[in-house]
């Protein structure tokens, strides 16, 4: 085997959580980003639906999203509407979106090794991490490192290899279908729930390049059901024409897994972090972990490097700063999750009746995964209300 690779960072995972680390690394400090696809940014597994504010908060180009001022919600027999005035959605563009984040460290010490898995790391007496990663062409080679980053998702991949944790068990599993947008509205997303999607939850959205996604996600294994089999009963139960879509014959087919288990705070293991969806910063409510991925990646690439420069407190500041900023909310999230994923189709007809009656603030809110004592309070409120009046 021929000498290791060397660097000071090694990242596990090219997608938004690991390429915004190695954007914010200081200059000086090198690093190379593992990757297992052949290419940043595809296959796609995510469907890309995130909030105006935190893009622009972000500094993301506004080419790489559409914006969405309208989101509809339906169960089987009930629909609530809401155009969003403040709390603006927007669709992604996935691919360009990871390839501008990838761009933003092409100037610093980085190398981006493409088509190569993480396969395992052991450390070594001299406190350095010996990492072996695979690939088609070129088979085993090593990288030794000062600290290593897991951001490889829900795989948990470095995590997993020295005996951490476990990837987690009960995760959410989503299947999209991608087709041009025809006449649906480029401002509008839709949200679906009920007997067609039954643990989870279906989307519509479309693209700032005219393509319209249609997705179903479900939780495994709260349902025996894979999202292919929800979305092929979907497609042959011709569910599609009540959104206003025609699905063509051909399309293109994204699909990809989340983790959908309780916040965990820790994150730093001495030189190993999780960050992303490896760390599980994903909404439980809806499973919105893109924009979570970048900023905290982002926190993580400057904290990293104040450490290395000998400010000892500076991981604990990356842990204590996301622990303040999901912890609590997505405790409430999660027992959120857990419920809805039991709702009947009547108890979902309820739900969205209930909805209807919040206002957009409250929504978006909801969605973001946001819990503040007026909302669970004025939720609670409501599900009285339902049931004292039948
Ligand atoms: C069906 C579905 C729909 C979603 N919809 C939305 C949405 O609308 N909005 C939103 O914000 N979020 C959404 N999410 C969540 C979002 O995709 C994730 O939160 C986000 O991608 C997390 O980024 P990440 O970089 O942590 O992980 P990932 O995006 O999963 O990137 C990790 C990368 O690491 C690579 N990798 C894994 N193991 C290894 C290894 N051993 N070696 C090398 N590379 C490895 C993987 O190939 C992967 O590309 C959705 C997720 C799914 C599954």
């Amino acid at each position: 085997m021929s000498d290791p690779l060397e660097c000071d960072v090694l990242i596990v995972g090219g997608g938004p959580a690991g390429l915004s680390v190695a954007s914010h690394l200081a200059s000086g400090i090198s690093s190379i980003v593992v990757h297992q696809d052949a290419e940043i940014g595809r296959p796609v597994r995510t469907s890309g639906g995130s909030f105006l504010c935190d893009m622009q908060a972000l500094d993301i180009p506004p080419d790489l999203y559409q914006v969405i001022d309208r989101l509809d919600f339906y169960s089987d027999n009930e629909q609530a509407s809401f155009p969003i005035e403040n709390d603006k959605m927007v669709v992604l563009d996935i691919t360009g979106l990871y390839r501008y984040l990838a761009g933003l460290s092409d100037t610093l010490d980085r190398r981006l090794l493409l088509g190569r898995k993480f396969v395992s790391t052991e450390e070594q007496a001299n406190g350095l991490y010996l990492s072996k990663v695979r690939s088609r062409s070129l088979g085993v080679q090593t990288i030794r490192s000062k600290y290593i980053i897991d951001a490889s998702g829900w795989h948990s991949a470095v995590w997993e290899s020295l005996n951490l944790g476990a990837r987690p068990k009960r995760t959410g599993v989503g299947i999209e279908y991608e087709f041009p947008r025809g006449n649906f509205a480029k401002n509008r997303a839709v949200l679906f729930v009920g007997s067609t999607v039954l643990t989870g939850y279906g989307w519509i959205f479309p693209t700032a390049n005219d393509r319209l996604r249609l997705g179903v996600g479900v939780i495994n294994p709260d349902t025996d059901l894979t999202p292919r089999q929800v979305m092929n009963s979907f497609v042959q139960g011709g569910h599609a024409a009540r959104y206003g879509i025609e699905i063509p014959k051909e399309y293109d087919v994204n699909a990809g897994i989340i983790p959908s288990v309780p916040y965990d705070p820790k994150l730093v293991y001495g030189k190993v972090i999780r960050t992303g969806d490896a760390a599980n910063f994903a909404s439980p409510t809806v499973g919105e972990g893109i924009r979570m991925a970048i900023e905290q990646g982002r926190h993580l690439g400057r904290d990293l490097s104040a450490f290395i420069a000998g400010d000892k407190t500076a991981l604990q500041r990356y842990e204590t700063r996301a622990a303040k900023a999901y912890a609590r909310d997505y405790k409430y999230g999660y027992m959120m999750n857990r419920r809805i994923a039991d709702y009947t189709p009547q108890r979902w007809d309820q739900a969205v009746r209930r909805l209807a009656r919040l206002s957009e603030r409250e929504v978006t809110q909801m969605l973001r995964s946001n819990f503040s004592a007026r909302l669970i309070l004025r939720t609670i409120y409501l599900s009285l209300k339902a049931k004292l009046l039948g």
